[in-house]
């Protein structure tokens, strides 16, 4: 089920304040949400979670996650640079790219931040920039496939990630000779997982990997990291991911090896984040053609995971939660494609013009994925705190950001 904490009342209050479209985030939801993630992990001494921020990349929202005790999994040279504005350092940062720019990989090694290699021709580039670190970690890629119910990442052996399993042993040899003294073991296989067995899977696979490895190339795996992927709850029907559950099997899986004090990392992006955004429009439009359909002042440039996977975002129309749901519509943006669409064959109660919808589970993947097209540009973001206020974290972006980078 989706998530139904807030009230109709705080919506309305935010579009007044700010105007529709507009991303709201619930803080008190998401530090909620970390305390358990850590809660369920706390069997593991050195469980740290780094929070993945391309899935909601403002830095009061990554502040919360330093706060809680986070580290930030960063992935680009602006990415890096967010890391920074909020004072994350060294081991708060853990960076993983893929096709990586040399020189944000140097900017890694500069901030002395955990380097997670994509790669063996990596190694090369890491080597090139003098004495390595003493700690590298690896991504591992199994090949063939990981069974999950979503076809972006499904299978390990279509995917561009990770070292293969040959590449493992000779990258660890190369790493050892070039003085790397520990290691960790990285794999993300699937993405929002909702199978209570894709982390002790994952656990399983990493550590009898790790464990082989060392007996192959004499090195040492001080820690895994299970990455992102676990999934949320965006349709009614969806049980919530259970993360207690799943964090006790994690525990069977170290146990079952006696790796119990090998620290454990996650990078949870959607997560954690994920059910606690809101993308808030307005109803603009109605239009009666061969289908009904109701047109909001936001589109996919403000949300495009709809229009990009076809992915079901729940809907609920303000002050009419309770009301018959005994209409169906499409629910559109206004950009000219038609995959611009935010619901299809929806039923809803009768909606009228000027009415607030909510689109849940817009906190990680949403903002972040927007762009410009049509010239329709990004929303405000706004965190609505602890104390009940509205804090405007980023202001809409005007016509002129969007000549701003035009030489004209
Ligand atoms: C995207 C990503 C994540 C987060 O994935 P979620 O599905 O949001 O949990 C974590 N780690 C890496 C390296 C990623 O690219």
């Amino acid at each position: 089920m989706p998530n139904f904490t807030l009230n109709d009342d705080v919506f309305t209050k935010a579009a007044e304040l700010f105007g529709t479209p507009l991303y709201l985030y619930d803080e008190k939801g998401i530090r909620d949400n970390i305390k358990r993630l850590k809660d369920a992990f706390s069997w593991n001494k050195n469980y740290r979670q780094y929070y993945a921020v391309k899935a909601l990349p403002n830095p009061e929202i990554l502040k919360i996650m330093l706060q809680e005790g986070c580290g930030l999994d960063v992935s680009s040279e602006t990415e890096l640079l967010l890391a920074d504005m909020v004072g994350a350092k060294g081991k708060d940062i853990f960076f993983s790219a893929n096709a990586m720019p040399m020189h944000e990989l140097k900017m890694a090694r500069e901030r002395q931040a955990h380097i997670n290699l994509d790669d063996i021709s990596d190694i090369d580039t890491l080597l090139s920039f003098g004495k390595p670190p003493e700690m590298l970690c690896l991504r591992y890629n199994p090949g063939g496939s990981f069974s999950s119910e979503n076809d972006i990442m499904g299978s390990p052996g279509q995917s561009k990630y990770g070292f293969t399993r040959k590449q493992l042993t000779d990258g660890l040899i190369k790493l050892k000779a070039a003085g790397v003294k520990g290691f960790g073991l990285h794999a993300l296989l699937v993405s929002n997982s909702k199978l209570p067995d894709y982390y002790p899977r994952l656990a399983k696979l990493l550590i009898e990997t790790g464990i082989e490895l060392e007996k192959e190339t004499g090195v040492i795996f001080s820690y895994i990291n299970l990455s992102g992927g676990i999934g949320i709850a965006y349709k009614p029907e969806d049980k919530p991911s259970d993360i207690y559950g799943l964090a006790d099997e994690v525990k069977k899986v170290f146990s079952k090896y006696g790796k119990l004090d090998m620290p454990l990392y996650t990078e949870l992006g959607r997560y954690i984040t994920g059910p606690y955004g809101f993308l808030i429009a307005r109803v603009i439009h109605e239009k009666d053609i061969y289908k009904r359909y109701i047109g909001l002042d936001a589109c996919a440039a403000n949300l495009m995971r709809p229009a990009m996977y076809g992915a079901y975002h729940h809907i609920h129309v303000a002050y009419k939660r309770d009301m018959p749901h005994s209409t169906m519509y499409d629910v559109t943006g206004c950009l000219c494609e038609n995959n611009d669409k935010f619901a299809i064959d929806r039923m809803l109660p009768k909606i009228d013009m000027g009415d607030l919808v909510i689109i849940h589970d817009a906190g990680a993947h949403s903002f972040s994925m927007g762009y410009q097209y049509n010239g329709r540009l990004r929303s405000a973001e706004v965190l609505y705190t602890i104390d009940g206020e509205y804090k405007l974290i980023r202001r809409k972006e005007t016509s002129e950001d969007y000549f701003a980078t035009l030489y004209f």
